[in-house]
């Protein structure tokens, strides 16, 4: 249908391409850009009963640098009507920024990615306190441990945490963890820095049941995923999602990552996006044995008092927008 949110967007070719972009697309051996259809299959739309808070969204990757309008407008529509853009470096975390400053419901976070903690210096510091003074960054983040990959050392993935730790008890705001394969020393310096901390969330949790009861007993935040959502490795968290107080559990994509497996239809690219989100609230919700609307309601009202979002908007979330 023409005009419709879930097809092709009057401003999609308008897209501005981001200065960079060429690089990135020459250095990949897929090309991020041609890989995806530019609608969503009709078996993949699904509009969420309640408005939903996608607190992880990484908007500023290179594959949604062509159709980004096109993507926000099947957000809406899907009734997820806020995004929390994940700030993973200075880069990103400036262009989350200026997107939040451009267009309502987006929110930013600004951090440095474990994976790129080698890079922590004076100057960098510097820079990811200016950004956590502006009003549109809502939490200090992506930041944390990843001892998975070790893209940095864990020597320099501590320094860089720690230093950042230290700017969200200075801004006040809350924190955006990322942790793999480091529960353990992410509890030791959390539990350090707790008092001073005003609230964290464990983005995207994936770990077992006694980090998970770590991670609550530290009175922190759990984000979940499509990764309960996946037949081959996340039966573990199937079990867990009842564990998790409806007041400390947020959702979110992840996308473009982490496309759940779950869909009805598939998708070229296999490029996730927010408007999917709502598959997810109800995977989430039939393993809690709860209703789709409930969860909907409490993992928003959740990310609200979390990431402190004004109330006005709140008033104007709630209303279904106009296609
Ligand atoms: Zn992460």
């Amino acid at each position: 249908m023409a005009g419709s949110p879930w097809s092709r967007s009057p401003e999609y070719n308008a897209a501005p391409r981001r200065p960079g972009l060429q690089d990135q697309r020459s250095s990949t051996l897929v090309d991020p850009i041609e890989t995806f259809d530019d609608f969503l299959p009709e078996a993949l739309r699904r509009r969420s009963p309640a408005p939903l808070v996608d607190i992880g969204a990484n908007l500023t990757h290179a594959s949604f640098a062509r159709d980004l309008e096109a993507v926000l407008a099947r957000a809406r529509a899907a009734n997820v009507t806020t995004l929390i853009l994940t700030g993973t470096d200075r880069e990103h975390a400036e262009q989350a920024v200026e997107l939040a400053r451009r267009l309502p419901g987006l929110y930013a976070t600004a951090g440095v990615h474990p994976h790129d903690a080698s890079r922590w210096d004076a100057a960098l510091e510097r820079a990811m306190g200016e950004l956590h003074r502006q009003p549109e960054v809502v939490a200090v983040g992506e930041c944390g441990l990843d001892f998975n990959r070790n893209f940095s050392t864990p020597a320099e993935q501590e320094r860089a945490f720690e230093a950042q730790l230290g700017l969200a008890v200075e801004s006040g705001k809350p924190l955006f963890l990322h942790e793999r394969d480091a529960g353990r020393r992410m509890r030791e310096m959390l539990h350090a820095w707790r008092d001073d901390l005003t609230a964290a969330v464990v983005h995207c949790f994936t770990a077992d049941r006694a980090t998970l009861h770590g991670y609550l007993d530290l009175d922190l935040h759990i984000g979940l995923t499509g990764w309960l959502c996946d037949e081959r490795r996340g039966h573990h968290l199937r079990e867990l999602v009842g564990e998790i107080p409806l007041a400390r559990l947020m959702v979110e994509t992840d996308c473009p990552y982490l496309l759940p497996r779950h869909l009805p239809a598939k998708l070229k690219g296999r490029r996730h996006e927010p408007a999917l989100l709502p598959w997810i609230v109800r995977e989430i919700a039939h393993w809690r044995g709860i209703a789709e609307l409930e969860l909907a309601r409490a993992t928003t009202t959740t990310a609200r008092a979390f990431f402190r979002l004004p109330a006005d908007q709140t008033q104007h979330d709630a209303q279904p927008e106009e296609q």
